[in-house]
């Protein structure tokens, strides 16, 4: 198809990077991201794999160069391979990069697939590199399982960075041991503040805790080095001098990032949120369904025009920002 106008929204925004969240399941329940009784979307009101695909082209055509496949859990949809070698022709045909943010619970199975497929790089969330506080958090993660994962998926040719959200009293005090561990290991770190998005089961302003200490204790034990690189998103980079390791902070609620989003995200049902932080969303199953490609364009186009210009997250208020959790939206 001739060029398609790229995707720029009212604030004059470049959008770049989808994220899709391929499942709202998953197979551990990690406290500051769901209720223990989480009640998940039935599985008629998913989008199939080939709507997935079609809607993830059509982004391309559009001038998307990045695509994060996440959840939930992206490894517990059984036909995620399906997607990911699909969705994988495009890496270096109109998409520059195709990445997964997993849990790691079943990555050592997994990995050689996802490099075949095209992914050469995956976010692997560990909170804890400690079995009784990595089963707290998690309420039955393995870590050892997890720990095996991602040695299985580097040792496959996948570069891992670590996705660490930062709990106070529960794991605010092995950040830096986190880092000794994945400088020694070649793995990149991020660090990530708790954000409020759907109801969980304790007050996520118990544990928040803001990275700027957190990096202040970091700098004191290791000559960290600002770097320039930028994702478009909330993170700040810095390397770990004389290292080839990077150490990104997500602090969505202590540093502001929107001028810079290029991105939005679309949940396992068809609807494209373009603020993490707000209820503003396009309903592109239905654009698909009932429109083809062209309702499905036009779909984008309003997407653009309402995309919000900054999230409005405070960790204090009573009720989330949004209703939706991360696993929802696509963390
Ligand atoms: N299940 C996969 C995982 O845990 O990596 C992918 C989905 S998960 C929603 C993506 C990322 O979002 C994880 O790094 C997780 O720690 C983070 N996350 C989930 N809920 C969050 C919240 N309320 N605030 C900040 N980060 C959150
Ligand atoms: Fe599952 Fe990831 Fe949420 Fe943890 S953070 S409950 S692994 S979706």
């Amino acid at each position: 198809m001739a060029c398609a106008p790229a995707l720029i929204d009212r604030h004059g925004r470049t959008i770049s990077y989808l994220r899709i969240s391929v499942t709202d399941r998953c197979d551990l329940r990690c406290r500051y991201c769901m209720a223990e009784q989480m009640t998940f979307l039935p599985r008629t009101a998913l989008l199939s794999l080939d709507e997935i695909a079609v809607i993830a082209e059509r982004f391309i055509a559009r001038g998307i160069t990045r695509i994060r496949l996440t959840g939930g859990e992206p490894l517990v949809r059984r036909d995620v391979g399906d997607l990911v070698r699909r969705l994988g022709y495009h890496v270096g045909a109109g998409l520059d990069e195709l990445t997964m943010t997993t849990n790691g619970n079943r990555l050592a199975d997994h990995a050689g697939d996802l490099i075949e497929a095209g992914i050469r790089r995956i976010n692997v969330s560990l909170d804890s590199r400690d079995p009784e506080t990595f089963r707290y958090i998690t309420r039955h993660g393995d870590v050892e399982r997890v720990i095996g994962g991602i040695f299985a998926a580097r040792d496959a040719g996948l570069s891992v960075k670590i996705n660490m959200v930062a709990l106070r009293g529960l794991n605010d005090t092995e950040v830096a041991p986190m880092l000794d561990w994945c400088v020694e290991h070649g793995f990149d770190l991020s660090l990530i503040e708790t954000m409020p998005l759907g109801a969980i089961d304790e007050d996520r302003a118990d544990r928040f805790v803001p990275l700027t200490r957190i990096f202040d204790d970091l700098s004191g034990c290791f000559p960290l080095v600002s770097d320039t690189h930028r994702s478009g998103g909330p993170a700040r980079y810095w390397r770990v001098g004389g290292t080839e390791r990077r150490l990104g902070l997500i602090s969505p609620l202590t540093a502001n990032f929107c001028d810079t989003c290029n991105r939005v995200r679309l949940t396992t049902e068809g609807i494209l949120y373009t603020c993490l932080g707000h209820d503003d969303r396009v309903d592109l199953k239905r654009a698909l369904r009932e429109g083809g490609l062209a309702g499905l364009d036009a779909a984008l186009d309003r997407a653009m025009a309402t995309k919000p210009a900054r999230h409005d997250f405070d960790i204090a208020a009573a009720t989330p920002a949004v209703s939706r959790h991360m696993s929802v939206t696509g963390g």
